[in-house]
């Protein structure tokens, strides 16, 4: 299979190409943040770095920890009537004083470019980047065993829905499931999305026909970055497994950039 990084690397050279063919250099991200997260911070600019490589604008508009909800909502429309606006993002966290409804429902549902929102036009990045990546290796979904780990809104909910938009028989598992083993040793696609560092470590479960998507992003005890399942270990006993780093957050950031441009994979 075409690794992440490599995948990447080609679909980037496409949407550049794509942005200069369709005159779209005033297309434009908003990303709103409120306050002055770390975390926040470096993501950020890795998605200022990933649109200045494609040719898309980006505005960051960085508000203070105290803005009020109808401050942050006039901030939002305005992006809103912006034509040269395709993308809205407000990065989270945000503060316990603002109602992240409120703030979501705000964004027009096509600029609701994470897709977070329930009738946003676009698929949430994360499931989109890991569907498209299938996709491109030509991995055929029909009819698959696939077992989803964590079942959140973000991540895991949505892929359940593409995976069965392709005919995919999904499981999807979580904190309450019980025999977590058995669900993984069935299954032709394993996708860990919980958030604990090597969780999943034990190479008996796994055979040589299996793809594993790692979706968590965990520090080790030496800061390092290291997803679910424990890499090095588990390595040569499947077909393939996504790395943590370069693995499924690169998905996650192209899926974004195509969000915003509007591209599809039809
Ligand atoms: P979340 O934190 O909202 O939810 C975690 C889910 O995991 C829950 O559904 C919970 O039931 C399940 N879970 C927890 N412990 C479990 C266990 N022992 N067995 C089975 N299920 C269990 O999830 P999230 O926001 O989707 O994030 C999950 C991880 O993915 C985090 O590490 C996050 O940083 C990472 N993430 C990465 C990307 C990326 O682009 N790489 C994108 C989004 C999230």
């Amino acid at each position: 299979m075409i690794s992440c990084k490599e995948y990447v690397e080609i679909e980037k050279q496409e949407l550049q190409k794509y942005v200069s063919t369709n005159k779209l250099e005033n297309c434009t991200l908003a990303v709103i943040q409120i306050g002055n997260n770390q975390a926040s911070n470096s993501y950020i600019k890795g998605k200022k770095k990933d649109c200045e490589e494609i040719g898309i604008k980006f505005e960051h508009i960085k508000l203070e920890e105290t803005i009020d909800e109808i401050a942050l909502l006039v901030e939002i429309s305005q992006l809103n009537t912006n034509d040269n606006v395709f993308g809205i993002i407000v990065q989270l966290p945000i503060p316990e004083h603002l109602d992240k409804d409120i703030i979501f429902n705000s964004i027009a549902t096509y600029k609701d470019v994470d897709g977070f929102k329930k009738d946003s036009r676009h698929t949430s990045c994360t499931a989109r980047g890991i569907i498209d990546w299938l996709d491109y290796n030509k991995v055929d979904l029909d009819g698959k065993n696939v077992t989803i780990i964590g079942r959140s809104n973000i991540v895991g909910k949505p892929l359940a829905k593409l995976f069965l938009g392709r005919n995919s028989t999904v499981t999807l598992c979580h904190s309450h499931t019980k025999n977590l083993h058995n669900h993984i040793i069935n299954a032709d696609i394993v996708i860990s999305a919980i958030g604990k560092l090597k969780y999943i470590s034990n190479n008996e479960l796994f055979n040589k026909k299996q793809i594993l998507i790692d979706v968590g992003i965990n520090r080790d005890i030496n800061n390092r970055l290291c997803g679910d399942f424990d890499y090095e270990r588990i390595k040569n006993s499947v077909e393939h497994i996504t790395p943590v780093p370069n693995g499924v957050g690169l998905l996650t950031r192209l899926a974004l950039i195509k969000n915003i441009l509007g591209v599809s994979n039809e």
